[in-house]
């Protein structure tokens, strides 16, 4: 085409593009669940923007908000069309294939190693998928704001933009055009497509509809001559009365021929899951929503879940999931994004998946929704993001978040807690074994950050700690569990903090302590440290780190004739060694074997810390 512009792609978007053309994946169906959730965003785009401005919906058929899908068997092209948001033009070359996200070289990495291509909408590169199918993929978009433009690629490393002066106009939206490979045969049939939206866009909130064509039978005339029989020949009463206007008063003969007509079939019910009652929604329907809210397609469930209605002042619905694995870049972004990964609706009407005034940081591991009644719904977002509501709902959502995470806990047989525990059924127990350590493992790191940044909140976290100790034999523990161990007489909560927990057992300050029984716990985690400036106490328990000045393992009667004895020797080596660099030399009860031992100051940084920070590896 002459006015086509020609346009690079970004390099990792083409090496991305490489790896999906050239997959052996064998789940190829993907491509049409990630379009339609483009779609479906695109959608929620010009909705949102219409609560403040109705007339940019257009009439007729551009204010519908839906999907369409088309099949074009002869020249197999699909076509997935929206009357979405569209894209301008500079739109279309940014967002396919100029732009890389920070997702895509994730992904690409990801990929290399033997990734799940599944995952692929996780990264923020879904639309690529569908050269899994097409070696030709044409992208028409209409933007209020611009004319209708036409991308498209071979996946040849480039792709070039036209402006259309051929398709019919769109009004508004996008459609995706694939040329379908010859290896994709299967999607050249209008019941795969059906089956596999049905399968995946079950969530979906707009209506989506495919071209359907069905074989009917149908009454025409029959020829004069031919004789048809009486009875068989059954035709309706508007046929004939068509046939008595032009054939006067004779009696018309039909006969019955195979037609085939098309029409818009509707592929799925919009539902809102969280609008039902939670009695009624089975555990399946709700794993099944958290893979599409999370566009995670394996096959592992939440962990946990939690729907609730909050009435009172601030009305609203939530539903709020631990999911099976922590994102890609949990911790990676976390101190420089504010990624959280509920959505916001209002009266069901999607505002915004980035709202960070819903949960605190720590909890962005977090999936779910929150939709709400008492929020305005013809505001801006900036309006919206200062409205005296939220503060009200995030509390809320994060004590019902806290609590579910303590309800995998209490419902694992693993937890072996003495406390009484809530009656789990047995069928149950199988599947609960083991969760709490999986959800630890997973996101252990935010319940530490949590510690540290939420003081409101730090003892039902502290309650949600788990950790390995002199004791604990290989498995976590927590501190009620320490609390309940702690000999008779002992204060303070003993730690220590290190690189590993088998550095650590070889540690000359446990000497005692272990001789003595007493439970010391193992921090190995850099974070551990900073958790440790902000966890004080717990239960009235003081924590006290073993490596520092302050341990207090009791009165034993022999101290004062030790410190007798050695006080030439104790006064010889603060001589010799007191300086800037050390503050005392102290007879000590807290070593066995080893002479002696260097302890860091109460307030001071532990040995570890100054690793820490050495190596700046938090
Ligand atoms: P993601 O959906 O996670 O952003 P994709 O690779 O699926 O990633 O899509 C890339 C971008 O292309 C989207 O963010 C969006 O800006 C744009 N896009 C894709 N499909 C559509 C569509 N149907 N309508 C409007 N914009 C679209
Ligand atoms: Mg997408």
């Amino acid at each position: 085409r002459n006015s086509a512009e020609k346009f690079e792609f970004q390099a990792e978007v083409s090496r991305l593009m490489d790896i999906i053309i050239n997959s052996l994946y064998s789940n190829k169906d993907i491509f049409l669940r990630e379009l339609i959730s483009n779609a479906s965003d695109a959608l929620d785009k010009i909705r949102f923007l219409a609560l403040t401005d109705k007339e940019i919906l257009g009439e007729g058929d551009d204010a519908k908000l839906e999907i369409q899908i088309k099949l074009d068997k002869e020249n197999k092209i699909l076509s997935i069309r929206d009357r979405g948001i569209g894209m301008t033009k500079e739109d279309l070359i940014k967002n396919l294939g100029t732009i890389a996200k920070s997702g895509t070289s994730a992904f690409v990495e990801k990929m290399q190693t033997g990734g799940d291509l599944n995952l692929i909408g996780q990264f923020g590169v879904g639309f690529y998928s569908v050269y899994l199918v097409a070696d030709y993929v044409e992208v028409i978009s209409k933007h209020n704001d611009d004319k209708q433009y036409v991308w498209e690629s071979k996946a040849d490393g480039s792709f070039a933009i036209s402006e259309d002066e051929w398709n019919e106009p769109l009004g508004r939206g996008t459609e995706i055009r694939l040329h379908l490979r010859d290896e994709a045969g299967e999607y050249v049939a209008e019941s795969k497509l059906k089956e596999l939206v049905k399968k995946y866009s079950e969530f979906i909130n707009f209506p989506i509809s495919i071209w359907t064509s069905r074989e009917v039978n149908v009454e025409v005339p029959a020829d004069e001559d031919e004789s048809t029989e009486e009875g068989t020949s059954e035709s309706t009463s508007e046929e004939e009365e068509v046939e008595d206007e032009e054939d006067g008063e004779k009696k018309p003969k039909t006969k019955t021929v195979k037609e085939t007509t098309y029409e818009w079939e509707v592929l799925n019910d919009v539902k809102a899951i969280w609008l039902r009652t939670p009695k009624e929604v089975t555990d399946e329907e709700y794993a099944k929503f958290y893979r599409s809210l999370a566009k995670d397609f394996s096959e592992e469930k939440p962990l946990s879940w939690s729907h609730f209605t909050a009435e009172g002042d601030v009305e609203f619905k939530a539903l709020l999931f631990v999911p099976p694995k922590a994102p890609h870049d949990l911790y990676e972004s976390y101190y420089n994004s504010n990624k959280s990964n509920l959505k916001l609706f209002v009266r069901r009407v999607f505002i915004s998946d980035e709202f960070d005034e819903l949960l605190p940081k720590y909890l962005n591991f977090l999936m779910g929704l929150v939709d709400s009644d008492t929020l305005p719904l013809n505001v801006s977002r900036e309006m919206l993001q200062q409205h005296s509501s939220l503060k009200t709902i995030k509390k809320k959502l994060i004590r019902k978040a806290l609590d579910m995470i303590r309800r995998i806990a209490e419902e694992d047989p693993d937890e072996s807690s003495d406390k009484e525990k809530t009656d789990v059924e047995s069928s149950d127990k199988d599947e609960k074994k083991g969760q709490y350590t999986k959800f630890w493992n997973e996101f252990g790191k935010s319940v530490k950050l949590g510690i540290i940044e939420d003081a409101s909140n730090r003892n039902r976290l502290a309650k949600l700690l788990r950790f390995e100790s002199t004791k604990s034999g290989g498995k976590l523990a927590s501190l009620d569990q320490y609390i309940s161990r702690m000999k008779a007489g002992q204060k303070d909560i003993f730690y220590i903090t290190g690189t590993s927990k088998e550095q650590l057992e070889k540690s000359p300050f446990l000497e005692r302590l272990t001789k003595k029984n007493y439970e010391v716990i193992f921090f190995t985690d850099p974070v551990d440290e900073y958790l440790m400036q902000y966890l004080m106490e717990y239960e009235d328990k003081k924590f006290q780190n073993v490596s520092k000045e302050g341990l207090k393992l009791g009165k034993d009667s022999k101290d004062k004739e030790v410190k007798d004895t050695f006080k030439d020797l104790t006064k010889w080596w603060k001589d010799v060694l007191v300086s800037e660099n050390v503050d005392s030399v102290k007879i000590s009860n807290r070593l066995d074997n080893s002479p002696c031992v260097v302890v860091t100051s109460k307030y001071g940084w532990s040995a570890n810390m100054e690793r820490i920070m050495q190596s700046q590896t938090l």
